[in-house]
C-alpha cells in the first residue's frame, strides 16, 4: 500500500518544496491549495503530484477533502500543516477581518486538518504531524500581532498534542522557518527585506528546500523519538531555546 502524505499549501513556496521532498522520499503526496488553480495545475503537471483544492479554515471542507484523499490515495500517514497567510498591519490600525483571517488559516487549521486524521493514526499506531510555525511566532514581529499570535499558538498546539499522542506511535513536531525566499517574502517591501537580510548572520534568505529537508527527516523512521520539538531554521537570526 502506498504511504500517503498530505501537504497543505503544498503547491507553492515552502509547501511545494515539501511536497517534492516527500515524493522523492517515496510518499504518495496530496498537495492542497486554496484558490490559485493555475499554479496548482502547473505544479501538478511538472511533478506528477496530485493536487486538491479546499480551504484549511473550513472544517467541513477539510473533513471532506481528507476523506477524498483517503479514498483515492490511501490512509494518511503524514500530515504537514503548512498553509499560511499574512495580513500585516500595526495593531492599532488592524481590523477584525485581518486578525481573524490569519487566525483561521494559520491556527484553526491545526484543528480542522489534524482532528480528522488523528483517529486513523491512533488506530494504526503510527503517524507524523509536522506543523509549520515561524520565527515570528517565537520572537514576535512588529506589524504581525495576528501572525505572531497564530504561529505561537502552533507551537503550543504541537507541544500539547505530542504529549497526548506519544504512546500511540504518533509524533508531532513543528518547524520555525526564518525568512525563506517565497512569494510570501516577495510581498515584503524591498527596503524592509534588505534590512531583514542584514539581520540574518548567514547573510541570505533561506531556501524552501532547506525546510523540506527537515520535514523529510521528521517524517522518517529515524525521527521516531523526536516529538514535541520546535525546530528552528533561520540562519541564526533568532537563537531560541
Ligand atoms: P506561499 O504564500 O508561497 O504559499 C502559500 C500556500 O498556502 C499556497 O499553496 C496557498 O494556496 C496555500 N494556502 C493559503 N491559504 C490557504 C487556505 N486557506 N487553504 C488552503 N491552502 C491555503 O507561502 P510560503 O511558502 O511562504 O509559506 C508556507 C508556510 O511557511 C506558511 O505557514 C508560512 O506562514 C510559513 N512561513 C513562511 C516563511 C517565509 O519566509 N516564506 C517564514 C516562516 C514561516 P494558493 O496557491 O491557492 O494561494
Amino acid at each position: 500500500m502506498s504511504r500517503v502524505a498530505i501537504v497543505t499549501g503544498g503547491t507553492r513556496g515552502i509547501g511545494a518544496a515539501i511536497s517534492k521532498g516527500l515524493k522523492d522520499a517515496g510518499y504518495t503526496v496530496a498537495a492542497t491549495y486554496a484558490g490559485n488553480t493555475e499554479a496548482a495545475e502547473k505544479f501538478s503537471a511538472e511533478t506528477g503530484i496530485s493536487v486538491f483544492k479546499w480551504d484549511v479554515a473550513d472544517p467541513k471542507a477539510c473533513e471532506a477533502g481528507i476523506a477524498q484523499v483517503t479514498e483515492e490515495l490511501g490512509p494518511v500517514e503524514v500530515l504537514v500543516n503548512n498553509a499560511g497567510i499574512t495580513r500585516d498591519g500595526w495593531f492599532h490600525k488592524m481590523d477584525y477581518d485581518q486578525w481573524s483571517a490569519v487566525m483561521k488559516t494559520n491556527l484553526d487549521s491545526m484543528f480542522t486538518m489534524s482532528r480528522p486524521v488523528l483517529d486513523g493514526m491512533r488506530e494504526r499506531g503510527a503517524g507524523r504531524i509536522i506543523n509549520i510555525s515561524s520565527i515570528n511566532g517565537q520572537k514576535g514581529q512588529i506589524g504581525q500581532t495576528n501572525y505572531s499570535a497564530a504561529k505561537a499558538g502552533v507551537i503550543g498546539f504541537t507541544k500539547a498534542l505530542a504529549q497526548e499522542t506519544a504512546r500511540k506511535g504518533i509524533t508531532v513536531n513543528c518547524i520555525c522557518p526564518g525568512y525563506i525566499d517565497t512569494d510570501m517574502v516577495a510581498a515584503v517591501p524591498e527596503k524592509v527585506l534588505e534590512s531583514i537580510i542584514g539581520q540574518i548572520p548567514v547573510g541570505r534568505l533561506g531556501k524552501a528546500e532547506e525546510i523540506a529537508g527537515m520535514v523529510c527527516y521528521l517524517a522518517s523512521s529515524a525521527a521516531a523519538f523526536v516529538t514535541g520539538s520546535v525546530m528552528t531554521i533561520n540562519g541564526a537570526q533568532y537563537v531560541a531555546n
